[in-house]
């Protein structure tokens, strides 16, 4: 039976309850979202004891699914003040689902100084004062819980970011290979350090498993799904032989690769930095191309990236962090990139933030253009450190503009406008400025379609058609943040009409269902209106969709393209 976790921390009391009706059909971000909806007061303070923190694997997740296993993390965030759901991979979302943990949800705030450490099991969850790993990097927790309780464990921390309450401060989530990933994006490693928890371990020993309504419907449907992701061009061959950073030589092409702290769309180091050049790079000095963070990926767009020693650095290295730190603040070294991913991963705090933080630093003239040793030094002696200059940095892109009194400062609500320049990929911008989240390219790719010409073609350089765009992939990827499903699934399922239909059988036979493609879109309209009127009770309107004035005044090279949508044409977005 799917279970409830509940932890009080300022009673530091728990409980196990069944999982009432009204979320049992809700997986991932449709039940953070759904939880923080129902039990967040939206004008609390998102560091206080009113605001939870909510964790739920995806409905297909402990399934034999092909990429199912990532974990969806909610909030309100204090990034961005509007509610936050950010899904990561990693080895605990499919022991939770394996545990029948439909959701843990921690709330309040305790009392007294101490620090604490959760325990979850089939039994239920403990909470455990902690004091030895308070102060330290998440590549310590790791191996720590490891030499305590074995490699079978999932681990949940956050690293110092968040024990600072750093708004960009991430929770890291332990991979099959003892490596981390992360719940990057809106500060939600700040929300666990105000509860005062610094690790989540998962103990999977004597889980119950997932159990099938329909077997062989469910193992019919799996393979059709997994033909799918291993027969389409991007998924099946471009991301696992390049990883994401594929795109750094597309985007480039396509001008559209912000370059400087968006003042360019073009790079001239794009490829020392590009995928091509990185997989050269790995391969040479016998790291690993390839890569899943989570058991049961079989697109495995990560890899290992290695030193000139074979010894490793970094792994999931992402095109957003490779573009932040390269193009963006034109550094045009992956060894100083991948240090700086390396540093990231253990003071737990979000790449593409920092890629932003660190940009808008450079502007403020804080480190020189193009120094990678000096932004690893902000990021090791400042924000690692927690000086008053890396609580400033670590608070966002937006708090340096702040700090410094910048206008050239590219956030939405607050969150860092991440690798796509939004004058020559308008469809992106769309996403950019309505997504219930801030800025962020994942609530709706339109990338896919604006550039890789997946699912259609809509010119990038026009308006026409992108608010409808973007709405239809926000509407579908909130229903796929739900499944537990990869995003890149999305791929397939835009130009491939069995993936979808693949997807939904195996939710159909997952749970002895008879739903259609016409109720999957419905839960992503559900799930982003629900969301929409979590942030209009937070204090948001239509004012807050809009880009920086920057972006409207300055047009961009090589298209010289400006930002030029009006208010009404951008509020037509949430006419639906
Ligand atoms: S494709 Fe990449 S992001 Fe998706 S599950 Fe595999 S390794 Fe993780």
């Amino acid at each position: 039976m799917d279970k409830i976790y509940r932890v009080n921390m300022t009673t530091l009391t728990t409980s196990v309850d069944a999982c009432p009706a009204a979320w049992a059909g809700l997986g991932g971000r449709g039940l953070t979202s759904a939880i923080v909806a129902a039990e967040v007061p939206p004008a609390c303070h998102p560091l206080g004891p009113n605001n939870k923190l909510v964790f739920a694997p995806g409905l297909l997740t402990g399934t034999p699914a092909a990429n199912s296993g990532r974990l969806s993390a909610g909030a309100k965030s204090p990034l961005t003040g509007t509610i936050k759901e950010s899904n990561a991979g990693g080895s605990a979302a499919q022991m939770f689902a394996r545990l029948g943990i439909k959701a843990l949800i921690i709330e309040g705030q305790p009392k007294d100084d101490a620090w604490y450490k959760l325990a979850l099991s089939k039994d239920g969850v403990k909470i455990e004062k902690e004091t030895a790993l308070i102060g330290k990097g998440n590549f310590a927790v790791v191996e720590a819980v490891q030499a305590q309780k074995g490699k079978k464990v999932g681990v949940m921390t956050i690293g110092p970011a968040g024990e600072w309450r750093m708004k960009a401060a991430n929770i890291s989530v332990m991979d099959p290979d003892g490596k981390l990933r992360s719940h990057g994006r809106g500060g939600l490693g700040a929300v666990m350090g105000s509860k005062k928890i610094k690790y989540i371990t998962v103990d999977p020993e004597g889980a119950p498993g997932v159990t099938l309504a329909d077997p062989e419907k469910f193992k019919t449907a799996a393979r059709t799904f997994a033909k799918a992701l291993l027969d389409h061009p991007v998924s099946g061959e471009g991301l696992p032989t390049y990883g994401t950073n594929i795109l750094i030589n597309v985007l480039n092409e396509a001008g559209g690769l912000p370059t400087k702290n968006f003042r360019y769309g073009q790079f001239e180091g794009h490829d020392k930095i590009s995928g091509e050049t990185m997989h050269d790079i790995i391969t040479e000095r016998g790291g690993k191309t390839k890569h899943g963070c989570h058991a049961g990926c079989i697109i495995q767009c990560s890899q290992e990236y290695v030193d000139k020693s074979g010894v490793y650095v970094t792994s999931g290295f992402e095109y957003e962090t490779i573009w932040g730190f390269g193009a963006n603040c034109c550094i045009d070294n992956l060894d100083h990139i991948a240090e700086a991913d390396h540093l990231m991963d253990d003071i737990g705090i979000d790449s593409i933030e920092s890629a932003v933080i660190m940009g808008v630093a450079m502007e403020a003239g804080i480190v020189p253009w193009g120094d990678g040793p000096g932004v690893n030094r902000l990021l090791r002696e400042e924000i690692g450190k927690g000086t008053p200059l890396g609580r400033i940095l670590g608070n966002g892109a937006a708090e340096v503009g702040v700090a410094y009194g910048l206008t050239r400062v590219p956030v939405v609500k607050g969150q860092g406008i991440p690798a796509y320049d939004p004058r020559s990929v308008k469809g992106i911008g769309i996403t950019y400025a309505t997504s219930t989240m801030g800025a962020d390219h994942t609530a709706g790719y339109s990338v896919a379609t604006n550039i890789l010409k997946v699912g259609g073609d809509v010119d990038p350089l026009k308006k026409e058609g992108q608010v409808e765009l973007s709405r239809n992939l926000q509407i579908a990827t909130a229903a796929v943040d739900s499944t537990g499903l990869c995003l890149f699934v999305a791929f397939p399922v835009l130009d491939i009409p069995e993936a979808l239909t693949a997807i939904v059988e195996m939710i159909n036979a997952r749970f002895g269902l008879k739903l259609t493609g016409d109720d999957v879109t419905a839960l992503g309209v559900s799930i982003l209106k629900t969301e929409h009127a979590f942030n209009q009770a937070a204090g948001f309107t239509n004012a807050h969709d809009r880009l920086p004035e920057f972006f409207v005044s300055e047009p961009v090279p090589p298209h010289n393209a400006v930002w030029d949508f009006t208010d009404a044409e951008i509020d037509e977005f949430w006419n639906f």
